[in-house]
């Protein structure tokens, strides 16, 4: 034998080593970097920022469905001739990345607070490097076709820079500011957590009734009011009881003071709106150090803040005698305490919401503290505007009234964090009370001059950085080419957990630092506030700069936001660790292949729809894989025979992208059908993906490539490849490898691997470009679009499927051939039928086709359609003995029908009783069985001839 050909395909399809090669192929020749376009460009663009997974992140279902249908419109875009840019990198992701070191750290018995701040953020970093890059080596083998030349990490130097630009921006404008609040407080992570990260769990708890003496009653008897607690703990720090002032049963308190119980401390009785008369006996306690809604009255009223508890959730000196005690241990003293001194008066079973922190699950506690704040006006009302002018188009549309509820109701943003990993807060803050906000580290302190400055102790909150990523990734604030050219992006594909967490700040942040007086380069105004009247630039930040409809489209992070579905195991559940039904994508990749796990989730994609991850699905599509590889070893076996037929064409064809394929000489019926049905194929594929129906694009590929192009049309073409066709089978070969090529590239964004496999086999190693990644994506050519052909290929097919039917029905054997009867309605079709007629004698594996002259229609076992009728005509060779058994069975069974429904239809209570429709029914069941009985005993007469 002859070395083989470099377009010998190995014997059977083995996704796993071809895949891995394919991938790191892509990566080493930098296929997917993209070169800024020079200033004289306008090629089309199209761009996406990768939603940056976690440093500590390992790909998941929902990552794996979110890379899947970002690789296929990115590809897709690629090969339409868009310069594509898909831009990669990865967060730092602040609290999850410090507490997998803490976690590291505690194997070694150590604590995050023994290495100090310094030596435990250059463990962050060792951590990151040993296996930050887990996600992007998974990325890899999925094919995803970013550009990794731009990878960034958000804690980069340049990142950094733009993070601290941003602060210092919106601190001059007065959009940040510090103060004392009440936040979610996680006792575990030591830090402030945003509303975002509170998991909120209904539980069942208590709810605690305690009197508290009224001082100094007119009466002289003894007075009290009850309030209602399920933190009673909290009651330490309680500086007023508040009662409503429309309340009749208090009015005679208005002014008057109670004595804290436990604590002996005298607090005023306030009349406030936060006591309800219909809620309970309509007093509350006021705690404003530990309850947001009591912090608001407090400073209402002027209250003191008495906090009782550390950052530990343990309680502080001022918790009296339960300094020391952990918040539940204090729970239990107090509630004993109060017992005792007969100031518990009822107790009972209440449900009750507790918030845990999103991370590590520990019950957050309100707590006051002094944090950074971004006011979220005008940012706001600037994000709320661009979409309700459409200028980000959201898909499945139903998200958009989603976002502006959550923007209209939104509350100023704490951004600060206590913990160590992050960008830290570039504030000094001086001896003298003065804080210094500052791009560069200051030496002194504007004030009174002391260099003694200690930068604020506290990192930014992770999401304020991401929420910058649509610019600062692309060079922001300096005015580069990358951000003139991919900036506002194209589109953004996130999951719905996030809308808010990002895709919101992103909007926000993007619309103020894109748009004037912000945005680089923006025509002849400031790019930078000016800093010389400080005292204006809180007005200005009341008064933002006023847009033109054009700067305010034009500010936007992305221009579409496409939210992915949530993957569910196949019985619908919601996939979760505790339920152990979590399906790791890779186990499923190693098993049927990255293409085949690609193609499930495309062909499952609808938006707005949940998907069932079934791994039967998979299997099927590997099988689809098989078919091509089966395919296109069938076809380079002919070219082999019939030497080079495709080489020429082919070469053609990739020089012609506009075209759905060339160099396809459509000679016959079938040629100009499947011609017509590539293009066809070719334009739905477009459009569904264009409005992101994965599902249908992958599911018309799949009933193509399989369906029509490797059922029918392979064998169709068959004899037209044999040895005797000669010349005709020099085109046919031509037709079939020209065909295949451009089916190669219709079905490439959703499985690249195999399909990038065989093109380059196509061209024996010598392709005309270094993937099929980069040729074009086909579009539809309407002139090959042959409705006629269509029809009549329907007819044809419909006609060899009836044959094949009745074949079936009447249990031929595979081998043997039949004659066929056929009545066409039309002479048109009959001359359809004669035309083709060797393609309808071979594919339904028939002997002899005679026509009738009238129609089938009388003819038992015959199929009719509006076109045609056809009979087989096929004498059963069966087994008498055993067939007269199983008729004469049949006949007892319908004998003992037909007797027992005569019997109940000659009962006349049952007549009687039974409803119109039923007797009816009863009725022609005895006709039917009648029919049926006088069929069976004709052929069992008929066997019984047979058999003497
Ligand atoms: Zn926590
Ligand atoms: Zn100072």
């Amino acid at each position: 034998m002859l070395s083989p050909m470099p377009h010998d395909l190995p014997k059977s399809y083995e996704p796993g080593a071809i895949e891995a090669r394919w991938a790191e192929y892509w990566v080493k020749e930098k296929l997917f970097s993209v070169p800024t376009p020079g200033a004289g460009e306008t090629c089309p663009v199209f761009s996406l920022l990768l939603p940056p997974p976690n440093v500590t992140g390992r790909l998941h279902m929902g990552h794996m469905l979110n890379q899947t249908q970002m690789d296929i419109i990115m590809r897709w875009h690629r090969m339409r001739g868009d310069v594509t840019l898909w831009l990669p990198g990865t967060d730092h992701a602040g609290i999850a990345t410090q507490m997998m070191v803490e976690r590291q750290l505690a194997t070694e018995g150590k604590k995050r607070s023994e290495l100090g701040r310094e030596q435990f953020i250059q463990r962050v970093w060792c951590w990151k490097k040993q296996y930050g890059s887990a996600i992007q080596e998974q990325m890899r083998r999925l094919g995803a076709s970013v550009d990794w030349s731009r990878e960034y990490f958000t804690m980069d130097d340049k990142l950094s820079r733009a993070v601290r630009e941003a602060f210092v921006r919106l601190h001059e404008e007065g959009l940040i500011y510090r103060g004392k609040y009440i936040v979610n407080w996680c006792p575990r992570c030591e830090t402030a957590i945003s509303d975002l990260e509170v998991k909120h769990e209904e539980i069942p708890g208590k709810l605690y009734e305690i009197r508290y003496p009224v001082v100094g009653t007119t009466t002289g008897t003894d007075e009290f009011i009850t309030v209602a607690t399920t933190r009673p703990e909290t009651m330490l720090g309680d500086t007023a009881i508040a009662v409503n002032e429309r309340d009749e049963r208090y009015m005679h308190l208005h002014g008057k003071k109670v004595l804290l119980p436990l604590m002996n401390r005298e607090i005023p009785i306030i009349t406030d709106e936060l006591a309800q008369p219909e809620f309970g006996t309509g007093a509350v306690k006021v705690t404003p150090a530990h309850d947001p809604d009591d912090f608001e009255a407090g400073l209402r009223h002027n209250l003191p803040q008495i906090e009782v508890m550390d950052q530990h959730a343990r309680m502080n000196e001022n918790a009296g005698p339960y300094a020391g005690l952990d918040r539940y241990a204090a729970r239990k003293r107090v509630l004993e305490d109060l017992q005792t001194q007969g100031f518990l008066v009822g107790e009972k079973a209440y449900t009750i919401s507790i918030g845990k922190c999103d991370r590590c699950g520990t019950v957050v506690e309100p707590r006051l503290s002094t944090q950074w704040f971004i006011k979220i006006q005008p940012l706001a009302d600037r994000a709320i505007e661009v979409v309700e002018k459409d200028y980000i188009r959201f898909t499945p549309a139903n998200y958009r009234q989603i976002y502006l509820n959550w923007m209209r109701n939104i509350h100023d943003w704490c951004i600060s964090r206590q913990l160590w990993w992050g960008h830290r807060i570039p504030a000094w803050h001086c001896a003298c009370g003065e804080i210094v906000v500052a791009r560069e580290t200051p030496s002194s302190c504007a004030k009174c001059g002391s260099s003694e400055l200690k930068q604020d102790p506290d990192v930014l909150d992770t999401w304020f950085s991401s929420g910058l990523l649509p610019f600062t990734a692309l060079g922001w604030p300096e005015a580069t080419r990358d951000l003139e050219v991919f900036y506002p992006t194209s589109l953004l594909i996130t999951g719905f957990d996030i809308l808010f967490f990002w895709v919101a700040r992103m909007i926000m942040l993007g619309c103020w630092f894109m748009a004037p007086p912000h945005k680089p380069g923006a025509d002849g105004r400031d790019a930078r506030p000016s800093t010389s009247d400080d005292e204006n630039l809180g007005g200005r930040a009341s008064r933002p700069f006023a847009l033109t409809d054009e700067e305010l489209r034009d500010s936007v992070p992305f221009r579409e936001v496409y939210i992915h579905a949530l993957v569910r195991d196949a019985e619908r559940q919601k996939m979760s660790k505790t339920k152990g039904n979590v399906l790791d994508p890779i186990q499923v990749i190693e098993k049927y292949g990255t293409d085949a796990t690609r193609f499930t989730l495309a062909a499952m994609s609808s938006p707005g729809t949940d998907i069932a991850f079934n791994e039967s699905r998979t299997e099927g599509y590997r099988a689809f894989a098989n078919k091509i590889w089966n395919a296109a070893r069938f076809m380079f076996m002919n070219v082999d025979r019939i030497g080079s037929c495709g080489g020429d064409t082919l070469v053609r064809a990739a020089a012609d992208p506009a075209s759905g394929f060339s160099g396809f000489a459509a000679s016959t019926l079938e040629d100009r059908w499947i011609l017509s049905r590539f293009n066809s194929v070719a334009k739905s594929v477009n459009e569904s993906l264009a409005s992101y129906r994965f599902d249908e694009a992958a599911n018309s590929i799949y009933d193509f490539f399989w369906g029509e192009f490797c059922d029918w049309y392979i064998e169709l073409v068959k004899p037209r490849l044999a040895p005797e066709a000669e010349q005709n089978a020099r085109t046919a070969c031509a037709n079939l490898v020209a065909l295949f090529e451009a089916s190669l590239r219709l079905l490439h964004p959703v499985m690249p691997f195999i399909t990038d496999e065989i093109w380059h086999a196509i061209y024996d190693g010598k392709p005309p470009r270094k993937s099929l990644a980069l040729a074009a994506y086909p579009q539809a050519n309407e002139a090959q679009i042959d409705r006629n052909a269509e029809t009549q290929m329907a007819i044809l097919q419909d006609l060899v499927v009836s044959v094949r039917n009745l074949r079936a029905e009447l249990k031929v054997e595979t081998k043997v051939k039949v004659p066929v009867e056929i009545y066409a309605t039309e002479p048109e079709i009959r001359a359809l039928i004669e035309q083709n007629l060797g393609a309808v004698e071979r594919l339904g594996n028939v002997e002899k086709v005679t026509f009738a002259e009238r129609s089938l229609s009388n003819l038992p076992g015959a199929r009719h359609t509006a076109r045609f009728d056809v009979h087989v005509i096929y004498e059963k060779k069966i087994d008498v003995a055993a067939e007269r058994e199983r008729l004469k069975k049949e006949l007892e069974k319908m004998d003992k029908e037909t007797a027992n429904l005569q019997k109940q239809l000659e009962n006349e209570q049952f007549l009687a009783k039974a409803p119109t429709q039923v007797i009816q029914n009863m009725r022609r069941r005895v006709r039917e069985l009648e029919i049926l009985r006088g069929k069976a005993g004709g052929q069992l007469g008929e066997l019984g001839l047979q058999g003497i």
